[in-house]
């Protein structure tokens, strides 16, 4: 793993900014088709905010030592995320700003005693609080390109898409069920090997490109036989 905690709330920041931005041009039109299956622009910047409010609960479990769970449960979340997109733009736009300052300020009190404290996330990891950066860099950095208002991967700093590559492959790589073998490959000498069924299939691809289809954003890149790559399956 090359990424650092810096990295990762440098991520954060950059992140917050380009999602909020891209919710502000979103939120013209709520209800209009996000990125993702089934799920408006509105359920999009619902699903951040709660997500803002869910990581807020463990920044408080690192600080406190009592645990406090992301979510009391799965069902709980989706109601959040279904009630959210019905909400007035004004009042989600309101509801992200604010989830998004509130948790900017509870890990800047941290302290380093608190960011070494375990935490257990929504997927049942148990983690060093130090991890939480990460985990905010990723959902507003992917979901602000998932809000189909302009930006791409091509947006994002290639360090970052460098340890999404990184994530997205290990993640695969211990997923239950597995897909096709891959050797993934960026002009700029990035190399990762995704193992799965059958004899590797070598996929060349600008790095953007890459972190796309590895997220499953995008169909695949030409393999170097010329051919569409095999499609993913969900990544988390
Ligand atoms: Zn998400």
């Amino acid at each position: 793993m090359t990424r650092t905690f810096d990295d990762a709330r440098r991520w954060t920041r950059l992140g917050t900014d380009l999602f909020l931005e891209a919710a502000d041009a979103a939120l013209t039109g709520p209800g209009e088709p996000s990125a993702l299956p089934g799920w408006s622009r509105g359920h999009v910047v619902a699903h951040v905010a709660a997500n803002a409010d869910a990581l807020g609960h463990l920044v408080h479990w690192a600080a406190t030592g009592e645990p406090t769970p992301m979510y009391s449960s799965p069902g709980e979340r989706a109601a959040g995320i279904e009630r959210g997109a019905r909400l007035p733009a004004v009042e989600l736009t309101a509801w992200l700003r604010r989830s998004a300052d509130a948790l900017a300020t509870a890990m800047d009190a941290l302290d380093d005693r608190q960011w070494r404290r375990e935490v257990v996330t929504a997927q049942g990891r148990t983690v060093p609080a130090t991890e939480l950066p990460w985990l905010r860099s990723r959902e507003v950095c992917v979901h602000a390109i998932d809000l189909a208002t302009g930006p791409t991967f091509a947006d994002l700093p290639p360090d970052f898409l460098t340890a999404l590559c990184e994530d997205v492959v290990l993640k695969r790589a211990t997923a239950a069920t597995t897909g096709p073998a891959l050797l993934l490959r960026t002009p700029d000498g990035h190399r990762w090997d995704l193992p799965g069924e059958g004899e590797p299939v070598e996929v060349a691809a600008e790095l953007p490109d890459l972190t796309a289809f590895l997220t499953g954003r995008s169909d695949g890149p030409l393999t170097t036989d010329g051919v569409v790559a095999p499609a993913l399956g969900p990544w988390l």
